[in-house]
C-alpha cells in the first residue's frame, strides 16, 4: 500500500499523529475533523495515500463505495439522526488543501458553522 511520509493524512491513519478516531479497518480511517464545522464533522479516508479524486480509477471503485456506505453508519453511531452532508473537495478550485483523499461527512442540528 502507497503511504507518503511526509503526509499528515498517512501519519494519522498510521498513528503517528494523534487523532479522535470514529472508525478503523484494514482499508479505511475515520476521525474528527480538528475545526468542525458542524456539531458532528469527521473525515473518512483510505489508508492509501491517494492525493486526489483524480487519482482514483476504477480499481478504487470498491474502496469509494465502502467510505459511502461508512458514512451513514458512522453518522448514526455519532448521535447524527436528522440528516448530514458529505463533501469531497478535490483540487485548487475544489479548495482541496489536505493533499490525501478524504470525506467529510457534516451532521447535527443547525445552526452549523459553515458549509
Ligand atoms: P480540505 O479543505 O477538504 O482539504 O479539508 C481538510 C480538513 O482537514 C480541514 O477541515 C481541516 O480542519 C482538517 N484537518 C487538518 N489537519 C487535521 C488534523 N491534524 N486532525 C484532524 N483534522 C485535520
Ligand atoms: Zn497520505
Amino acid at each position: 500500500m502507497n503511504h507518503d511520509p511526509d503526509c499528515i493524512f498517512c501519519k494519522i491513519a498510521a498513528g503517528r499523529i494523534p487523532s479522535r478516531k470514529v472508525h478503523e479497518d484494514d482499508e479505511l480511517f475515520a476521525f474528527h475533523d480538528i475545526a468542525p464545522w458542524a456539531p458532528v464533522h469527521f473525515l473518512i479516508i483510505p489508508k492509501e495515500h491517494i492525493v486526489t479524486m483524480y487519482d482514483t480509477g476504477e480499481h478504487h471503485a470498491a474502496m469509494l463505495g465502502r467510505m459511502m456506505a461508512l458514512a451513514p453508519r458512522l453518522a448514526r453511531e455519532q448521535g447524527v439522526v436528522n440528516g448530514f452532508r458529505i463533501v469531497v473537495n478535490t483540487g485548487p478550485d475544489g479548495r482541496q488543501e489536505v493533499q490525501h483523499v478524504h470525506m467529510h461527512v457534516m451532521g447535527g442540528p443547525r445552526p452549523w458553522l459553515r458549509g
